[in-house]
């Protein structure tokens, strides 16, 4: 019988039991059982060091998430064992839902109604009309392209970025390092959905983010390391940008000391703009792994070299 080891933390025995309602066929087991020791596929999400090291039969390894550069960034997992991560199973329809509320804070002027609401301020702005926001999706993937159609059908003004040539149904989809600064200078809201690669951290930095029209507004949801916190502020403070919306941060809880708790433009969450699905994920594993036993590599496999 095909095993199936899990370890999602404190919630490995709720994916356990998913995983083992769906699939009757496969023997699934949490990742302390003995029996995990014999397993030809891992489902994981952030495991101890040395974790991977008791598996001598691996065939695969499936994260329980879209990002995967903890994994990647690991030397107990074989390179030679396929990483899978998560294709959108229901995080890409929660993505679109907190770009929007970027997306909306920005066009309906909310940080600035905030700064005059401090003041006791009463100032009607010059109202802004949906197909006139521009908004900039960096990153077209499983969940960007989606949130990028999404807003889009919306009315926005959609452009987006990617490595290779994308078509994003309503939107301009620009691709290449060359194309970059062409999408930050056109871009009112810019939303950040890249993986973290080597290509990719710090992408966001001083003079990518000046690049901004003045008055834009950041939306961060993919990862903490793609932006400079500390060029982000200094264009706050210098005005060039409105406000942020941030999910995600270098340093995970955000530490107490961050000038970004306390910063009047800055509305911060954490870490839940898209937040993994059992049911849709459970599905998706569970057919990468028919696929596999068929002979057949299902999408989602982890390109090393490119770091997603
Ligand atoms: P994905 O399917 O792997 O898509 C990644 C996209 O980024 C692709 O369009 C890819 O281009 C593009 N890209 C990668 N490297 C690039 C580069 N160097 N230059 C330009 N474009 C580049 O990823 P996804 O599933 O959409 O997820 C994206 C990220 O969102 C995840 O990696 C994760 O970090 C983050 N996330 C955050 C949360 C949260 O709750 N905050 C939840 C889920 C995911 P190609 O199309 O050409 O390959």
């Amino acid at each position: 019988m095909t095993t199936l080891a899990v370890h999602a933390g404190p919630a490995t025995r709720h994916w356990r039991g998913a995983f083992a309602a769906a699939a009757p066929e496969l023997a699934v087991v949490g990742w302390d059982e003995p029996a995990a020791a014999q397993a030809e596929y891992v489902a994981a999400w952030d495991p101890p060091d040395g974790f991977f090291a008791r598996f001598a039969r691996l065939r695969a390894v499936f994260a329980l998430g879209a990002g995967v550069e903890r994994l990647l960034g690991r030397d107990d997992l074989p390179a030679e064992v396929p990483l899978l991560r998560l294709l959108d199973a229901g995080m890409a329809a929660q993505m679109f839902e907190y770009a929007l509320v970027g997306v909306l804070a920005w066009q309906r002027r909310m940080p600035e109604y905030a700064s005059q609401q401090s003041r006791q301020r009463w100032q009607p702005l010059p109202a802004r009309a949906r197909s006139d926001v521009r908004v900039g999706v960096l990153g077209l993937g499983a969940i960007g392209s989606a949130v990028a159609r999404s807003l889009a059908a919306l009315d926005y003004r959609v452009s987006g970025w990617s490595r290779s040539p994308k078509t994003v149904a309503g939107c301009q989809a620009l691709h290449g390092t060359d194309a970059l600064c062409v999408v930050l200078a056109q871009t009112d809201v810019l939303v950040n959905l890249l993986p973290s690669t080597p290509y990719t951290r710090g992408l966001l930095d001083a003079r990518r983010l000046r690049q901004l029209p003045v008055g834009a507004y950041v939306v961060n949801a993919a990862r903490g390391d793609q932006l400079d916190a500390q060029a982000l502020l200094a264009l706050l403070e210098s005005g060039h940008l409105s406000g942020a919306l941030l999910d995600v941060f270098a340093t995970e809880p955000l530490p107490a000391d961050s000038p970004l708790w306390r910063h009047p433009r800055v509305t911060l969450t954490p870490h839940v703009a898209a937040v993994t699905q059992i049911d849709p994920a459970v599905a998706q594993i569970l057919a990468g792994i028919a696929g596999i036993e068929a002979g057949r590599m299902p999408p989602g496999r982890v390109d090393r070299a490119l770091g997603y």
